[in-house]
């Protein structure tokens, strides 16, 4: 199949293709160009609502396999996904904008998750506990939460719903999922993934459409027992607020302000690539990107001029020509946040070391920034800058970087570079973080817990304790 055949301009409920009931439909653009790609339903309440009681139903038989017919299906869609990687990628690319390599990587990471939880699926363990009556015996089983319904993001359009259909399918649930309005093929890529895997109707059912009307019915709708969402703080916690209502389950992976702190003792080489990777990736637009450096004092210049001399050799363009490392930014708006930040931090002294504002390409193209002088009155010392914009803050003793890297709300990844072994455990253990990178900058992995701590999010993706999310622990007490 080829990148056309999963663009589908329709929503998948219950097994069928279907419009809005409205009617209405959401223009969808190439970021790279600008050009209306093609349209999809604007589906609002009422299509939520039927998409649960799909998925509800489906529960009923779904929740009944074995785990070994679920890890079997599992590893259908496994196969389905990496016999259509190319195509899959290039749609990615075309509706989201990054790199084509990446998202190769990406998409090869969907694959790996699905892989990942057909495994697990077949080690959802209960236990017997030792009972302190003679004559009964206490079992604990582990059983599908239900109806998980899953909003996801625009910056990982597929693998964002890896990590949620992957664990509902090994576990048993049943899913409905509203994918991000900018980048909805990736995500209704996946009704075409499940048909081919061969699923039952209504267990994944994908909606197109209006959040807050999709996300009200969601977190309102009591036959929905758990909420997973990837995005904004903000919208995490209303989310949270309405799932409060019906008493939800909820999983959260939310903002992060990540710290990219390098000592004097770093292999600086090797802090510098990790730098270029952390921060650039998807032109900067991941919840894990190294959104504030430290440098201590000793190599900061050596940081700052290394770091310029490799962000101005990224080559910027659309994601499908060869040899780019750096695709447009998502849209107009984010063009205008990025810029925000570099006028704030100009107007508090900072100094612009490579880069500065829009790339030549013109449209939503962006320079890769390097920006010295950080300091902690500039607005990126505080927000997700979600752009390739590097600036890096001058720090003193370990103690110093320790604090300002604590310093925010967010608790999601932070990211530091020492060859001293001491250290190395004395500030992991400090970091109030829930993922730390010591001397590297990219971490994410299917078999590693994916997840924030304080405002960046609850709960795990990925990994053994991903699925525990999907699950309920029951008890079970039997007199003899
Ligand atoms: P971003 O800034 O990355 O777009 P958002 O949190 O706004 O982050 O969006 C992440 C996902 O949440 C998207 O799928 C978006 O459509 C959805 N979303 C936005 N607003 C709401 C809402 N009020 N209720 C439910 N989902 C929402």
């Amino acid at each position: 199949m080829n990148w056309a055949d999963f663009k589908r301009d329709a929503n998948f409920i219950d097994g069928e293709w279907v419009g809005a009931d409205g009617g209405g439909t959401i223009d969808v653009t190439n970021p790279a160009t600008g050009e209306v790609i093609g349209t999809v339903p604007n589906a609002g309440a009422d299509e939520a609502r039927r998409a649960i009681a799909a998925a509800q139903t489906a529960f009923e038989t779904f929740s009944r396999t074995t785990a070994d017919e679920r890890a079997k299906m599992l590893r259908r869609l496994h196969a389905a996904i990496m016999d259509n990687q190319r195509a899959l990628a290039e749609l990615l690319t075309i509706e989201q904008g990054k790199p084509l390599a990446e998202s190769m990587g990406e998409v090869g990471a969907s694959a790996a998750y699905v892989l990942w939880f057909s495994e697990e699926a077949r080690r959802v363990y209960g236990d017997v506990i030792p009972s302190p009556w003679g004559e009964r015996r206490i079992l604990v089983t582990k059983q599908a939460v239900g109806v998980v319904a899953a909003i996801t993001p625009w910056n990982f359009p597929s693998s964002m719903l890896a990590r949620k259909i992957g664990p509902a399918l090994a576990t048993g649930c049943t899913s409905v999922v509203k994918p991000a309005t900018q980048t909805p093929y990736s995500g209704l890529a996946w009704g075409v993934l499940c048909e081919q895997a061969g699923y039952p109707k209504g267990v994944v059912n994908i909606l197109t459409g209006s959040a807050s009307a999709i996300g009200g019915e969601m977190t309102s709708n009591p036959a929905v027992r758990k909420i997973t969402f990837t995005g904004s703080t903000p919208i995490g916690k209303l989310l949270m607020k309405q799932a409060a209502d019906t008493v939800k389950r909820v999983s959260m992976e939310l903002g992060g302000n990540a710290p990219f702190l390098v000592f004097d003792d770093a292999d600086l080489d090797k802090a510098v690539e990790g730098a270029i990777a952390s921060k650039y990736r998807n032109s900067g637009q991941t919840c894990v990107c190294a959104n504030r450096f430290y440098a201590q004092a000793g190599i900061y210049d050596a940081f700052v001029a290394k770091l310029a001399e490799a962000s101005a050799k990224l080559k910027v363009g659309p994601g499908l020509e060869d040899g780019v490392v750096q695709g447009p930014l998502i849209d107009d708006k984010a063009v205008t946040k990025t810029e925000g930040f570099i006028a704030d931090a100009l107007a508090k002294g900072g100094k612009v070391v490579t880069g500065g504002g829009r790339h030549e390409r013109g449209g939503q193209f962006f320079q890769p920034t390097v920006i010295a002088g950080a300091t902690r009155e500039m607005n990126f010392a505080r927000e997700e800058i979600f752009g390739p914009v590097a600036p890096v803050f001058r720090f003193d003793t370990e103690e110093e970087a320790v604090r300002l890297a604590n310093d925010t709300e967010f608790g999601l990844a932070c990211y530091f570079y020492t060859s001293d072994l001491s250290r190395a455990f004395r500030v992991s253990e400090t970091l109030r973080y829930g993922q730390v990178g010591i001397n590297a900058g990219v971490i994410t992995t299917e078999v590693a817990p994916f997840g924030g701590v304080k405002e960046s999010g609850i709960g795990r993706e990925g990994s053994k304790y991903g699925i525990e999310e999907y699950v309920d622990v029951k008890y079970v007490c039997i007199s003899l």
